[in-house]
């Protein structure tokens, strides 16, 4: 039996194990959110030698919301450098919700850039060197990650837009403070742009390959990232990725992961799989409950936890101490 014969038995065996799960609600907060299939779930792993092994709805599309954050920071890492950021986003957990209207007392930047302020932010920076260009060179990223042609959904943009009164405020709060400048409408509208991608669990696998894979795209072998880029975007990850629950998500689970109000869940094991999983149905802190329960199953099974005893750590030092 082939390797890949035995993780797909795995993943086939998570998925029967969760499908019946129905516990937690499908986000409505914003409108178009509220009529996704709640019993939808799909789980995806892509290896970094681009093989990618499915169970369940890994083929229907949803936005990608918020797991769209580390790879637009990805981007202005590499547009910008990470000391240009640093001037436009911390890197510190908030320990306050993903929309909460409030900077850094000390700094009086975002906490990080896998909250609202921080990702509306970055986009800023890029809208600022980018212009009415920037939703497409967002766009044009997802879709070489994904290696398919990735677009917005226009009601998902729309239904955000009209209910973006957080957002909007916490956009024209970073105005007041002077590193945010204007146009802040438009900029607010490149963030909505960038959550309402439509992807698939099995697009969001390949897309967290590429992070497994140190940037280098599995099937194109494009560089997509830089090794310091994905170093500094699986950190904000691992800190910061999962809303209120990153330091639990951190002890249980231990891997680098990203969620998203529509149920997606992206998790990466470095130098070996990226992982996507889809449920709409979400828990109290906002992540997907199934894909959480999923995706701790699967570490469990595969010791991925990046503290796991199996790790061996460095191995430049163990030429040093063998
Ligand atoms: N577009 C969503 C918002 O800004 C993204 C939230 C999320 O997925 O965490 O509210």
């Amino acid at each position: 039996m082939s390797e890949l014969t035995l993780l797909q038995g795995l993943v086939d065996s998570v998925h029967e194990k969760h499908k019946e799960n129905q516990e937690g609600a499908v986000a409505t907060y914003i409108p178009a959110l509220a009529e996704a299939d709640p019993d939808a779930f799909g789980i995806a792993i892509t290896t970094i030698d681009n093989k990618t092994v499915t169970a369940g709805d890994v083929d229907s599309a949803f936005s990608i919301q918020s797991v769209s954050k580390p790879f637009v920071y990805g981007l202005a890492l590499e547009e910008f450098g990470i000391e240009a950021v640093g001037r436009h986003v911390g890197s510190e957990p908030s320990g306050e919700s993903f929309n909460s209207i409030e900077l850094n007392p000390d700094t009086g930047l975002p906490f990080n850039p896998m909250i609202n302020a921080g990702a509306i932010s970055v986009v800023g920076m890029l809208y600022d060197a980018l212009a009415d260009k920037t939703g497409d060179r967002i766009l044009r990223l997802f879709s070489e990650l994904s290696g398919s042609d990735i677009r917005i959904d226009e009601s998902i943009f729309e239904s955000e837009m009209t209910t973006a009164a957080r957002n909007r405020a916490l956009a024209y709060l970073m105005q007041s403070t002077g590193f945010f400048n204007a146009p802040v409408e438009e900029k607010l509208a490149s963030y909505v742009s960038q959550c309402s991608a439509m992807v698939t669990a099995r697009e969001l696998s390949i897309m967290a390959a590429t992070l497994a894979n140190i940037g280098t795209h599995p099937s194109s072998g494009n560089a997509v990232y830089s090794p310091l880029t994905v170093r500094q975007v699986l950190s904000m990850m691992f800190t910061c990725g999962m809303y209120d629950y990153a330091g639990r998500w951190a002890l249980d689970v231990g891997l680098p992961a990203k969620s998203g109000v529509s149920g997606c869940l992206m998790a990466v094991v470095n130098r070996q799989i990226g992982i996507g999983i889809w449920s709409p149905r979400l828990d109290g802190y906002g992540n997907s409950v199934r894909a959480i329960a999923a995706c701790r199953d699967l570490t469990e099974e595969l010791g991925l936890h990046a503290f796991e005893f199996s790790n061996r750590g460095s191995s430049i030092l163990s030429m040093y101490i063998k």
